[in-house]
């Protein structure tokens, strides 16, 4: 059977092999791993190999897990699912990065809910990308008003965006979604000195988003397996 650790090392075999080949040598891609619906146990062993930044969708499960792990201090905590009014407040209470940010009324309550004893929360907004019916994600028309609030907030840092673009087999079509992200990214980037993340690429397309200037890819069932 194949380990974490080794699968962990695939990854970034993968990562460092998109990033040659897109002739970005400087680019430093970071790995988030997505451990949502896996134990804790397979968390606590990717974290002895070495990986520290984890992505969770289901804020319940979520909590749980990160009791369960509180001796790994180190461990950084990213929330990637849809955020729903009445789970804002343990989402700000429990992890480092929010990166799944879409509207005005979740940021301040985010920012309402933070605790004053925890650092400020890391916030990404996702984008609607393909701009599809059933997705979550501010629209494009939405970004720049959400983007000043989030700026705005105390206990919030605006780091960037993210997104999960239409799916698609076509390298081609895959990075003409990520080159729409890019376009946000860089536009806030020049408004707002705290914008240094770019979030995406999905085992299914780590490619095509490295090769649009990602920063961060998320991947889970290249690490942790399938899901059910
Ligand atoms: C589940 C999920 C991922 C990981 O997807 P895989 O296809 O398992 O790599 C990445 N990003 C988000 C937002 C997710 O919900």
């Amino acid at each position: 059977m194949i380990t974490i650790a080794e699968r962990l090392k695939i990854a970034y075999d993968r990562i460092a092999k998109a990033i040659k080949n897109s002739h970005i040598l400087g680019q430093k891609v970071a790995l988030l791993a997505v451990s949502k619906t896996k134990p804790s146990t397979l968390i606590r062993e990717a974290y002895q190999a070495g990986q520290r930044q984890f992505g969770e969708s289901y804020v319940q499960e979520a909590v749980d897990k990160i009791a369960e792990l509180s001796d790994l201090s180190d461990i950084e905590w990213h929330f990637i699912g849809p955020i729903q009014s009445n789970k804002s407040a343990q989402v700000a209470a429990h992890f480092d990065w929010v990166q799944s940010v879409d509207r005005i009324k979740i940021a301040r309550r985010l920012n309402d809910q933070r605790p004053s004893e925890r650092a400020k929360l890391n916030v990404l907004i996702q984008v609607n990308i393909d701009d599809e019916q059933s997705k979550s994600g501010c629209s494009l028309s939405e970004l720049d008003a959400l983007a000043q609030y989030i700026a705005t907030s105390d206990n919030l840092v605006l780091r960037g965006v993210m997104a999960i673009p239409k799916k698609s087999d076509s390298l081609n079509e895959q990075q003409h979604s990520f080159a729409k992200l890019q376009t946000c990214f860089n536009q806030l980037k020049s408004q707002y000195d705290s914008i240094d993340t770019l979030s995406m690429g999905m085992s299914n397309d780590v490619e095509a988003a490295i090769s649009q200037g990602s920063t961060m890819v998320r991947i889970g069932t290249d690490i942790f397996g399938p899901r059910n």
